[in-house]
């Protein structure tokens, strides 16, 4: 171990007093990216009913609850509802408090996170230049500590699911280390394979390594918490062609595996052939396929979306900060096309924030159809709970507060100054929240933030980690 890793090993140890070693995530990694790291023990599932809180069900039947109860029993709820019985169990008080789903984010680049405020103000200091120029640079430590402050950040944020779109593997230990960041944060979500974000476009993505990675599965999937997809890198590179074997083979290996697909379309402005009708014509989208972007898609091709079943996630925050063009969200929406948000990359968007999101989509909505009423608080909701569930494939365990769901869920405080004087209470979520609001956070019945603090993760802890990650990172790529 480098003596780099090895402080970081110990700050670890040192900052959650946990003892052991996981070996099984880390065993096969390459040499010169191999770290080891203590086990992290994740919080008991235990059983405790929140009371007297207002209730956002995101659920058409139970709707929202004043002065509601929701029961919490093992990773499960089992009951929502004006009175619940729980004699006995741990009360969490729900005065001055919004219980809703916690929030779902769709595509995340959380290994980006070490360079949030890079993104410069020139052309070679622009957002794709800045990730691809340190990318290289990155160790599995470096990916440990970069993904790990977004998982954080955005559990802290009341995201209690995430997608990482992890285009930096450049080993298996990289991989790994993205995947362990994100189960020692304790969170749902899906983890998406994909290549070195530098890689050349003659070889595919390391294929041998996603096959081991799900063929062992039960070994990372955290008790299935987390899901194995592929990201791939579709059929472009700019408006030319990848090699057609290569993108064929990465296709139809996670075709072959099972593995929903996640792609990067859209964002081309020159191109003579629209990306998604490219990808359509060639039978490549698809109930299992997840579309990022999409914002040159044309009529047409919304319908073709729509016809092959496929989903959108769509990021208003960071198309428009990267000028890529402008958010497609009510277009997709009204073709029928399952739509879900993201916060995408903190190199360009700054900080973790799905509320912000919300409030970006609203407007956008908005404003475009001229009317106030295009986009309503409860619509920009579900794109960010049950809507989001559907997208990653877990709209029947969460995404919504119903009895024999898992337990996924946020309070969201209503006395402290940007939320007074309370109202309406989803308004309340959508237009006033922010980070610092959320009280409390709960992921499968665990609680990992209450009464505004982390429950088993010390912040500064992770940030001294980030930071020790940056300045190896722009030191090995000789950055100033
Ligand atoms: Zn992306």
């Amino acid at each position: 171990m480098c003596e780099i890793c090895r402080r970081g090993f110990l700050g670890g140890m040192a900052a959650v007093g946990t003892a052991g070693v996981i070996p099984v995530a880390f065993a096969q990694g390459t040499s010169d990216t191999r770290f080891e790291r203590p086990a992290i023990t994740l919080p008991q599932r235990g059983e405790f009913v929140v009371t007297n809180a207002y209730v956002i069900t995101m659920d058409p039947q139970l709707g929202d609850i004043p002065n509601g109860s929701v029961h919490v029993r093992n990773g499960a709820i089992v009951a929502v509802g004006a009175s619940v019985e729980a004699p006995g169990v741990q009360v969490i008080d729900g005065r001055s408090r919004i219980v809703l789903p916690g929030l779902i984010d769709t595509h995340w680049h959380m290994w980006h996170t070490l360079f949030r405020g890079m993104s410069g103000d020139k052309r070679e200091d622009g957002f794709f230049p800045t990730v691809t120029r340190f990318s290289g640079a990155m160790t599995a430590k470096d990916m440990y500590a970069s993904t790990r402050l977004a998982a954080v950040e955005g559990l802290n944020a009341g995201i209690t699911s995430i997608h990482s779109w992890c285009h930096n593997i450049r080993s298996r230990a990289h991989a790994e280390a993205d995947i362990r960041a994100i189960n020692d944060t304790g969170l749902r979500g899906r983890w998406s394979f994909g290549q070195a974000i530098d890689q050349s476009a003659e070889q595919t993505i390391r294929l041998a390594d996603m096959e081991a990675l799900h063929k062992d599965w039960g070994a990372y999937s955290n008790e299935g918490l987390l899901s194995l997809g592929m990201a791939w890198r579709g059929i472009y590179r700019g408006n030319a062609y990848l090699p057609t074997e290569v993108y064929k083979t990465e296709f139809d290996t996670a075709r072959r595996l099972g593995l929903p697909i996640t792609v990067h379309i859209g964002t081309v402005k020159t191109a003579t052939v629209g990306h998604i009708e490219g990808h359509a014509k060639q039978n490549l989208l698809g109930p299992d396929v997840n579309i990022v972007h999409g914002c040159s898609a044309s009529a047409a091709e919304i319908q073709m979306v729509k016809d092959s079943g496929a989903s959108m996630s769509i990021l208003p925050e960071t198309e428009m900060r990267g000028g890529w063009g402008f958010p497609l969200i009510g277009e997709f929406m009204s073709a029928g096309v399952p739509v879900g948000l993201g916060v995408d990359t903190s190199a360009l968007g700054g900080d973790v924030n799905l509320f912000a999101v919300l409030k970006f989509a609203m407007a956008i909505e908005n404003v475009r159809a001229g009317s106030e009423f295009k986009l309503t608080a409860r619509r920009a909701l579900e794109l960010v709970t049950i809507d989001a569930a559907r997208i990653v494939g877990t709209d029947k365990q969460v995404g919504s507060l119903v009895p024999g769901k898992r337990a996924d869920l946020i309070l969201v405080a209503t006395d402290h100054l940007n939320m007074a004087v309370e109202s309406d209470p989803v308004h309340l979520v959508v237009e006033s929240t922010q980070p610092a609001n959320v009280d409390t956070v709960v992921v499968d019945g665990r609680i990992l933030k209450r009464s505004g603090k982390l429950t088993h993760i010390q912040p500064t802890e992770v940030v001294d980690e980030a930071r020790v990650a940056l300045a190896d990172v722009r030191k090995r790529a000789n950055w100033r």
